[in-house]
């Protein structure tokens, strides 16, 4: 009999569950709801020329063997090319053309670009989904992939901002997709808020187009650097066994193991105190034992742990990991450096640049004379307020043979259940659970 299943979602989790659904039903219809067609991504845009990936080769690997179909580089493997860090195109063209493979494949079939879903039903043994344009019945399960795509605005700084005189068409809420948001903004003075890769990269685009940039947060630190980030099987399996024995039980406990594994292990983490120069960072980031190798096996142990996940991601996600788990990659910090060194890209805390004081930055840099400002403060997930409260909601991804109708999270979507959400890599985790669900139910067999 034919499975019928919905996605939400058209980006990088909803090309890779749609792929893994064609792979190992027999006979599946994919109703696939957003504005665009399948294989289209916010974060890895085939015109996205010039941004790299803030996760190497290797940590991407599992997603691109789990997109399938295309022939996988034989170097491509978890433990080799952990010093690449491509361009994030080179992502979108293996996203989009597991897409067009799925469209030739599966004619007929794969009903996209069906608009976002407005509301979520049940009736009886099946899902009811609603969009703005289109109305589909009878699905057994509906995968929600809406990723991070609504960028964070916290209204207060609007406020602050508007407070000090700066007009809100002088305003650009998110920097993406850099080649339209920014497209019109060059050789001018720019206030870039945030304190993450997505300012950061905001910040060498703008340098770039003869800008001259401040980036302003809370704490005026950038993201640290990371040279590689291999992803080592037996190095999570050890992480897997010491979370397991020592059982943590709050972040701050977590916290504390972590930095004495990570002493344990040799790949000792710097204490989160001072604030070490970039130029600093840079060097000491191509030491054999740096503390980035340890990063990504242990995001795979705590995602294959669900007892201990909240736990563990409150801590991977607070002060001082975040800097950590979230670091600029060498060749952006190299090209961070270049633009500090020449005066066009300087760093401030926010406080110094919305305070009392007339100037702020090393430059002794005027809010006045600042044309734009760019907000990157993060992104965050819609909420749901459409979905039919009685159904129940799962990021285990079997949920698609189970014989009640499910609502399936995943990608960045479930990000409260996954302990580093800015990762392709956690995908191909919650993809297994697709083939394990298979192997337990009959309903696969
Ligand atoms: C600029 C940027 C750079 C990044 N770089 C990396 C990286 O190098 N490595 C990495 O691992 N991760 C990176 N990430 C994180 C990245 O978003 C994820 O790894 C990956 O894109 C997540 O895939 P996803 O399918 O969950 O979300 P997305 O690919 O973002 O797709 C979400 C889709 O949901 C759609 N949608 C939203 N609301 C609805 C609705 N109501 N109905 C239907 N559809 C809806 C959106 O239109 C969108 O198409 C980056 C993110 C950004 C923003």
């Amino acid at each position: 009999m034919r499975t019928r299943v919905g996605i939400a979602g058209a980006g990088a989790a909803a090309t890779a569950i749609a792929a893994r659904l064609v792979d190992r039903l027999d006979d599946v219809a994919i109703h696939c709801f957003d504005s665009w067609r399948l294989g289209s991504s916010l974060a890895f845009s085939t015109t996205g020329v010039g941004t790299t990936c803030n996760t190497s080769t290797a940590a991407n690997s599992g997603y691109l063997s789990a997109l399938g179909g295309a022939p996988r580089d034989p170097a491509v493997t978890p433990m080799s090319p952990s010093r690449d860090f491509v361009g994030r195109d080179v992502i979108g063209h293996a996203v989009a053309a597991t897409a067009q493979r799925l469209r030739d494949r599966h004619r007929g079939e794969l009903h996209e670009a069906l608009g976002p879903v407005v509301s979520i039903r049940r009736d009886g043994r099946s899902l009811t989904v609603e969009s703005e344009g289109s109305r589909v019945d009878g699905l057994r399960a509906m995968f929600l992939c809406r990723g991070l795509t609504e960028p964070t605005v916290p209204p207060e700084l609007l406020d602050t901002l508007a407070g000090l005189g700066i007009d809100s068409d002088r305003i650009i809420p998110s920097p993406y997709p850099l080649d339209t948001r920014l497209r019109d903004v060059h050789d001018q003075r720019v206030l870039v808020i945030g304190s993450g890769l997505s300012a950061v990269e905001a910040a060498l685009a703008l340098a770039e187009c003869g800008c001259r940039v401040t980036i302003a947060s809370r704490s005026g630190r950038l993201p640290s650097v990371r040279a590689t980030l291999p992803d080592d099987p037996e190095l999570a399996r050890w992480f897997s066994s010491r979370i397991r024995a020592e059982v943590p039980c709050n972040p701050e406990h977590m916290t504390r193991l972590l930095f004495s594994w990570f002493a344990e292990l040799g790949y000792p983490l710097p204490d989160g105190a001072p604030t070490r120069s970039l130029a600093r960072e840079i060097d000491e980031c191509t030491a054999p034992r740096h503390w980035a190798v340890p990063i990504v096996p242990l995001c795979r142990a705590v995602n294959a742990l669900p007892r201990f996940r909240t736990v563990s991601r409150a801590a991977l996600e607070a002060f001082p990991f975040r800097r950590h788990t979230n670091a600029l990659n060498l060749p952006s910090a190299l090209r961070l450096n270049h633009h500090m060194m020449r005066g066009a890209i300087d760093v401030a805390r926010l406080g110094d640049v919305i305070g009392p004081s007339e100037q702020f930055g090393p430059r002794r840099t005027r809010l006045r004379d600042i044309d734009t400002t760019v907000l990157a403060c993060g992104w965050q997930t819609q909420p749901a307020p459409w979905a039919d409260a009685s159904i129940p909601t799962t990021s285990s991804v079997d949920a698609v043979w189970y014989p009640e109708p499910h609502i399936v999270r995943i990608g960045v979507e479930a990000h409260a259940d996954i302990a580093v959400p800015n990762a392709l890599f956690a995908l191909d985790q919650q993809l297994a659970d697709l083939d394990a669900g298979r192997h337990r139910n009959r309903l696969g067999a």
